[in-house]
């Protein structure tokens, strides 16, 4: 993995994790879809397509061999095994989406989270808790995609990952879906005011106020 010089980087990159069933897929949606400047990586995958997921929108889904053969050419900035299935972000993309501009969010697991925070110090990372493992369990129960087994598996798999949110920036808690959307977008306009964003935003302005 090469190492990347963020810093220099125009865009803002976002870690965001959560376990399972916490909301965080349809969250960042909600968030796109109310911010400009803002995209979301697509993850490569060897897990198996769900109902309703599309390739290269929810997923790049790929064999394991075809996985195997991208990490040996050094394509993911960051990789874990999740579930038994691999997961990656592609680095190329991370690199051009942030040096566009634009601001950046991984949805990743706290393996990938780790990866990521050692290259690139400067990523701001969340992590999205369900209000209460009761409400985990029904929302795992209500996607009726997966069986009994997986559920009580991803049930402690979530409490293991669960775990990591120390490691976060921040922490929002998904209970009340408008109140948490607001939460994730108070710290994302929080960051576009941060004064390096405003400094290259406003430089005309800047430069005219200091004449
Ligand atoms: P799911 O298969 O339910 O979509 O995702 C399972 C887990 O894999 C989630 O915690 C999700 O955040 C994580 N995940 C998805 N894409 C990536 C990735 O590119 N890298 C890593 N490290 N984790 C990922």
């Amino acid at each position: 993995m090469t190492e990347l010089h963020v810093s220099a980087a125009p865009g803002t990159l976002y870690i965001v994790s959560a376990p399972s069933g916490a909301g965080k897929t349809s969250l960042v949606k909600a968030l796109l879809d109310s911010t400009e400047q803002i995209r979301v990586s697509v993850s490569h995958t060897t897990r198996a397509m769900r109902p309703g997921e599309v390739d290269g929108v929810n997923y790049h889904f790929v064999a394991r061999e075809e996985f195997l053969a991208m990490l040996e050419q050094d394509a993911f900035l960051e990789h874990a095994e999740v579930f038994g299935n691999l997961y990656g972000t592609s680095q190329r993309w991370v690199e051009q989406t942030l040096a566009a501009g634009l601001d950046l969010i991984l949805e990743i697991d706290w393996q990938g989270a780790q990866q990521v925070r050692r290259l690139m110090p400067h990523a701001q990372s969340i992590f999205i808790l369900p209000p209460s493992q009761e409400a985990l369990r029904h929302r795992l129960d209500n996607r009726g995609q997966d069986s009994e087994a997986i559920i009580e598996q991803r049930m402690r798999e979530a409490v293991s990952e669960m775990s990591h949110y120390v490691e976060y920036d921040y922490v929002v808690i998904n209970d009340q879906f408008s109140h948490a959307l607001e939460d994730l977008k108070a710290i994302f306009r929080a960051r576009q005011l941060h004064q390096h964003a405003q400094q290259r935003r406003h430089a005309g302005l800047l430069e005219c106020l200091l004449r």
